[in-house]
């Protein structure tokens, strides 16, 4: 099967793209009255990395496709959604126009990009022995949770000094960097990202990984602020709850 070219990693604000093709349409085989769309080019964030899908509209002009969800399927981004209307479909090879929901993606880049800063303010805090283990960067309630590897102190501690320090962090405002870095020079690399590909690696203030989540550019375009509501510790793990505002 064809790979889908992800497209979506090269620009977050990237929310209109003219001119993939399609490549297959078929059913979905758990939701009845829905239809997955396969392209050869998408600017759709699959869910997955703790990340929410992006939702949106795929036309040829005539039909419209809503996208409800997009998920990754070993190479592919599977589009799974309804057809406008419901008994029209896209024919193989047509030309389509991506648009991605901006407010959404938006949302799930800020979340997603806060993660990563808090992962910059526990090490700058001096939680050096905390490793990351999970992202969960949905509007619900979003978190990120840490192997303490037994480092500890009092919770009303840890959430006030991280809140100054991403305060900090916020009004430096640095940019992220990111680099393609080829395959057998990265180790760690989540098995959702592509064998043998170059790996798009992300950089916080020097806190660096294998990622293919939507990132802003800068700490500032993730919001004004970023509150940690809570730190707590259970068995081996930290979950540092978040909001953005
Ligand atoms: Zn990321």
């Amino acid at each position: 099967m064809t790979r889908t070219e992800h497209a979506y990693l090269n620009d977050t604000f990237l929310f209109e793209h003219n001119g993939s093709k399609v490549v297959n349409v078929s059913r979905s085989e758990n939701e009845p009255k829905q239809s997955v769309v396969l392209l050869n080019s998408t600017i759709f964030h699959p869910q997955g990395g703790g990340q929410p899908s992006d939702v949106g509209i795929i036309s040829d002009g005539q039909t419209t496709f809503k996208v409800l969800k997009a998920i990754k399927s070993g190479e592919q981004v599977q589009h799974l959604g309804t057809f406008e209307p419901e008994d029209s479909t896209f024919e193989e090879n047509a030309i389509v126009h991506q648009t991605v929901d901006k407010d959404s993606r938006l949302q799930n880049a800020s979340l997603h990009s806060a993660g990563h800063l808090i992962d910059f303010a526990v090490k700058l805090i001096g939680f050096d022995k905390w490793t990351s283990s999970k992202g969960y960067h949905f509007p619900q309630s979003p978190y990120v949770e840490y192997n303490h590897n037994g480092q500890y102190t009092k919770e009303s501690e840890i959430v006030e000094t991280l809140n100054v320090e991403l305060d900090k962090l916020l009004k430096k405002n640095e940019n992220v960097k990111v680099e393609m870095v080829p395959y057998d020079k990265w180790t760690e690399i989540p098995s959702y990202l592509p064998a043998g590909e170059p790996v798009r690696t992300i950089n916080y203030g020097g806190i660096c990984g294998a990622c293919s989540g939507t990132h802003v550019n800068t700490f500032g375009q993730i919001g004004s602020k970023i509150t940690i509501k809570s730190a707590k510790k259970k068995g081996a793990v930290v979950r540092v709850s978040y909001k953005v505002e």
